[in-house]
């Protein structure tokens, strides 16, 4: 795969390039964005001419500072949290990390409730927790990959300290329903963090009235630079800091501030709180010519996730006797970048943990593809995965023995029926 990419570039004049250049098509958006060309414009002043750092008293001290506290407002913005209530971090993971380290080391010691099918930034941050003397229920969800209020509810008990439930899921794009449990957690004076990584600039978002005490973003999965993210700090909830230093972002994430990523992070949250109207509409309309072209012409063909309450722009299916892993290799020889779940688990062999706890077997996870749509996707782009993918999942099929003993089942099976 790599060798093509090489060989590729290593092709002679531009006009044979241009050629060569085969149609490509970027369906991996829950992985990462490519950076809005308004954030890059944003960020390149604060390499070379507003270079200062923020805690300088000088004028370029200032200049980082003032640019810092626009990019915070920004990020406000987009989830309804007033500026004081934002720290900026490393990203996604360390948010997820700061806030249920934070809140669990400031208590010492409890109970923590979260998902089966939270991104390993939580999963694992709370298996390192149970590993010092903490006690974490992790909650089942049903086929469609929901965690159920009522089950959050009964799993609270005197000594719980946080429940941490993410907004959508980053494999099958299944949205949580977020506020009512946030609700349950307010009632029972618990607090509530969010993992909302994928669902930030694509669902609503208004920590307020969601009753949301903590929640994470990252900025490269909203067309932002990648090593930058945001955790939200609902003013009055006390956290214990991780990372100890020189007192940056209210002595919670020391640090010299990265603010080109900073400034590039805010200008994406404008961009996605601008843009939503326009975005949201134009992801449905993919994903929903997407999704019923596919498991209505491939055989065997399934949708994993919620049928309704999922991303606009998240299509996760699985396909009968496929390897997920051969599929991806097939899509990304016809220029189709791909996933099968989170590029965090696409390395390792073990089956999705989200595909497990909805109920999959290892075979069914293993046969499952993840198409996520972005802002730049065209209609021209989903009928070329359209007219690619049914070849493809047929060229497999043709060579998997998986699929050739099914079949033999499906002929023993009608021939028992005639009988
Ligand atoms: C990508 C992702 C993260 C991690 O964010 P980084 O900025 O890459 O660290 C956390 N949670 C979810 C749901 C994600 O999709």
């Amino acid at each position: 795969m790599n060798l093509r990419i090489i060989k590729d570039e290593k092709m002679g004049s531009v006009e044979e390039k241009m050629k060569s250049a085969k149609k490509r098509v970027y369906l991996d958006h829950a992985a990462t964005t490519p950076v809005d060309p308004a954030v890059v414009d944003a960020m390149l002043p604060y390499f070379t001419r507003f270079y200062g750092n923020a805690s300088s008293l000088h004028a370029y001290g200032r200049e980082a500072h003032n640019a810092m506290d626009e990019a915070r407002k920004n990020v406000a913005e987009l989830i309804n949290a007033e500026s004081d209530e934002i720290i900026f971090t490393a990203g996604g993971t360390e948010s997820d990390n700061i806030a249920i380290k934070g809140i669990a080391y400031k208590k010492k010691k409890g109970y923590i409730i979260t998902s089966s099918i939270e991104h390993p930034a939580v999963l694992e941050t709370c298996r390192a927790l149970e590993r010092e003397g903490f006690e974490v229920t992790y909650l089942p969800v049903d086929r469609f990959g929901t965690v159920y209020p009522s089950n959050v509810e009964s799993a609270i008990n005197d000594e719980t300290i946080l429940i941490s439930i993410m907004h959508a899921n980053n494999e099958i794009g299944t949205i949580q329903p977020i506020k009512e449990i946030a609700k349950i957690a307010s009632e029972s004076g618990i607090p509530f963090h969010t993992d909302a990584v994928q669902s930030a600039g694509k669902v609503p978002i208004d920590v307020r009235r969601m009753n949301i005490d903590l929640l994470s973003l990252s900025s490269h999965k909203i067309y932002g630079p990648k090593g930058v993210g945001a955790l939200y700090i609902r003013k009055g909830v006390r956290i214990e800091p991780i990372i100890h230093g020189g007192g940056h972002e209210r002595g919670l994430r020391s640090s010299t501030e990265n603010i080109p990523g900073i400034v590039g992070f805010g200008k994406a949250c404008e961009l996605a709180k601008k843009r939503m109207d326009k975005d949201v509409p134009h992801l449905f309309k993919l994903r929903d010519t997407l999704i019923p072209n596919t498991v209505n012409t491939i055989e065997e063909s399934y949708l994993n996730g919620h049928p309704k309450e999922r991303l606009p722009n998240n299509a996760h299916f699985r396909f009968t006797a496929i390897e997920g892993e051969s599929l991806i290799m097939s899509l990304d020889d016809e220029g189709i970048a791909a996933s099968t779940g989170s590029a965090c688990s696409s390395k390792k062999l073990e089956p999705s943990h989200v595909l497990m706890a909805i109920g999959l077997n290892e075979v069914e996870a293993h046969g499952s593809l993840r198409l996520t749509l972005g802002r730049e996707n065209t209609d021209e782009e989903v009928e070329y995965v359209l007219e690619v993918l049914p070849e493809v999942v047929e060229r497999l099929r043709e060579i998997s023995p998986l699929w050739k003993k099914e079949f033999e089942i499906e002929r023993w099976r009608k021939e028992m029926e005639k009988r």
